[in-house]
């Protein structure tokens, strides 16, 4: 492996910076990051890579073709979220109520930090390096939406997908689990008939909030009395929506449920009991008619190929040192990057990075409060320092291309 592939970093460190904060402060929501999309193709022209946009909707493809050799798919995703930033950060989201809120702006940035240094060391390595800038992850969607269109026969088939995501944890600091690694995820969105009426005459009605709230209940049993202890599952009811005032009955109930798990066995046994609950409640009830369960989005389990999470670790060890490099375990978070390696029939490891400031992660823990004082992904206060995450983030995505990638050509 080439040990200076990463020497250019100082240089180009300034550039990355402003490019993180313009992406942080102008997130865009999945499948609308046309913004984001552009400025990504603009990068990539300027480095000379062969760029096509509009892959999956808003997906963006750069090629960097160095000869032969093999072909490493890097992967970044560049969605934001619904949510309010609260950080008060000088560079905080200029959208209301949408916000960079998973750090995909510091994949971004560090996806298009490490094309730069690969394409300045094309003398070091051969093959192709094929860069994904992925829409929608935050819906399971983007991954799907560009293999559908067309990905692999428009730009070949890799021979392995790496892909990283930034975390809550020191900067410097990397963690990859071999096997399943990031949950499946189903989204359901259930809807159960009652009969509405006056609130006065329940005799007259069919209750769907009685119906719903029995529900809720009896999901509970779910995990804890039908899956063995030795697996995990997650059953979440996130939202439950019925009627507008105290004196009516209304009509119908809705139920928004959210499943974790890590198998198909699983996950199988477990969408099936779902189902049998909400029938059952629905005909405890005397529903007038059957409930409706519908999938609102799925996330497939992120499976981590053993030998290429050793490889690529391996390597990391050697570039950072071997006791910043961690197994986390499996994690109930989800991911849709591994669509990318199920559907070429190829290694993923996927890894994850720390974006916190490794001082205030030590007081933090030190006093017990990480919970508390480190504001983890998803939340309003999530917010990786600058450096040294982007530094981290270049420098392992160069490390595991290099692993991946062909020697330097005669
Ligand atoms: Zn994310
Ligand atoms: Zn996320």
């Amino acid at each position: 492996m080439s040990t200076d592939a990463v020497a250019g970093l100082d240089e180009i460190r300034p550039a990355l910076t402003d490019l993180y904060k313009d992406l942080h402060a102008h997130p865009e929501l999945s499948f609308a990051e046309h913004r984001t999309a552009g400025v990504i193709a603009e990068r990539l022209t300027g480095l000379g890579l062969e760029v096509t946009t509009g892959v999956g909707r808003t997906g963006v493809v750069g090629a960097l073709r160095n000869g032969a050799g093999p072909m490493v798919l890097l992967r970044a995703d560049f969605d934001a979220l619904p949510v309010t930033e609260r950080t008060g950060l000088p560079y905080a989201s200029e959208t209301d109520g949408v916000m960079h809120a998973c750090g995909h702006d510091m994949h971004v940035t560090c996806l298009l930090g490490a094309l730069d240094l690969l394409n300045g060391a094309r003398d070091s390595w051969s093959g192709t390096v094929l860069a994904v800038f992925q829409p929608a992850e935050e819906i399971g969607a983007g991954a799907r939406a560009m293999v559908d269109d067309g990905l692999y026969d428009r730009f070949g088939r890799p021979d392995v997908v790496l892909g990283q995501h930034v975390g809550p944890f020191p900067a410097g600091w990397l963690g990859a689990h071999a096997g399943p690694a990031f949950a499946a995820t189903d989204a359901l969105d259930v809807r159960m008939y009652g009969r509405g009426g006056h609130g006065s005459r329940p005799e007259t009605t069919i209750d769907p909030v009685v119906m719903a709230a029995a529900t809720v209940m009896r999901l509970q049993t779910v995990v804890s009395r039908e899956v063995s202890g030795n697996d995990t599952a997650v059953v979440t009811v996130g939202a439950i929506q019925a009627g507008t005032k105290d004196n009516i009955i209304p009509d119908e109930a809705e139920l928004k449920i959210n499943i974790r798990t890590f198998t198909e066995a699983v996950r199988g046994k477990v969408l099936a009991a779902v189902e049998r609950v909400i029938k059952a409640e629905a005909a405890a009830s005397g529903a007038p008619r059957g409930p409706e369960i519908g999938t609102e989005y799925t996330f497939p389990v992120v499976t981590n190929d053993p030998a290429a999470t050793e490889r690529t670790m391996a390597a990391f060890r050697d570039r950072f040192g071997a006791d910043h490099v961690i197994d986390p375990g499996p994690a109930t978070g989800s991911e849709d990057v591994g669509h990318f390696a199920t559907s070429a029939g190829v290694p993923i490891c996927y890894w994850l990075f720390g974006g916190c400031d490794p001082e205030t992660f030590l007081t933090a823990l030190k006093n017990d409060r990480v919970e508390q004082d480190v504001p983890s992904n998803h939340s309003p206060g999530f917010a990786p320092v600058i450096e040294p995450t982007v530094t981290a983030g270049v420098t392992a995505m160069v490390t595991a291309a290099l692993t991946w990638l062909g020697p330097a050509a005669g």
